[in-house]
């Protein structure tokens, strides 16, 4: 039998957790970290916070690590949220606060105008040192109200065009196999295959 490849996953967030083993399947063993560091994500882009958690993380285990940031990108707001997104409306807001806040500065802007994008960024760190990053990106509109109850965050107001609904009204599983975070960690894990 294949001996597994061990990593160690920067995140304690156990819906991503379970979404990236799927993702990664039966060739990785995932390791738990027993005491996880506070990590301030204080970096002005999506790639500087993954590689920020990746190497504080690293610097715990020595084990390939893998972090990943996201963000909602809106074009007519020259890419805000983007990595700003968790806390767009402000310290301890809630995602219901987010997603009023945009819809508000979103107010009659006409639905052609309303493009955005979910992006990930997938920060790898190797055992010998080695940093990489993968990206993945699903592009949408937002709509002028929330439609549907699952996932989180900007779900509700993100219109996938492809399947004529918005994020919360797919199953997770139809959400896992389209979305920016499934395809950076499909890149990533091509990458930790072959390294
Ligand atoms: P994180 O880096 O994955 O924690 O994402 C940061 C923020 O981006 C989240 O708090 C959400 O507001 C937003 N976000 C990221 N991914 C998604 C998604 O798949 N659906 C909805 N919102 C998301």
């Amino acid at each position: 039998m294949n001996k597994k490849i061990k990593i160690v996953l920067a995140t304690q967030n156990k819906d991503k957790i379970r979404e990236i083993k799927k993702i990664l399947g039966e060739k990785f063993e995932i390791v738990k970290l027993k005491k996880f560091p506070k990590i301030i994500e204080d970096g002005k882009t999506l790639e500087e916070n993954a590689i920020k958690k990746a190497k504080a993380i690293f610097r715990i285990t020595g084990i390939t690590t893998l972090a990943d940031d996201s963000g909602l990108e809106v074009k007519a707001l020259g890419g805000r949220p983007g990595v700003y997104s968790a806390r767009f409306a402000g310290k301890n807001c809630t995602y219901l606060d987010n997603n009023k806040k945009l819809l508000k500065l979103l107010k009659n802007v006409p639905y052609k105008k309303r493009k955005a994008k979910f992006r990930t960024v997938v920060a790898i760190i190797f055992p010998d040192g080695r940093i990489k990053t993968t990206e993945g990106s699903v592009s949408g509109y937002i709509t002028t109200e929330p439609k549907g109850s699952n996932g989180f965050g900007y779900d509700p107001i993100f219109y996938y065009p492809k399947l004529k609904k918005t994020f919360a009204q797919l199953t997770t599983a139809q959400k896992n196999r389209i979305s920016h975070r499934a395809i950076a960690f499909k890149k990533a894990k091509k990458m930790l295959i072959k390294s």
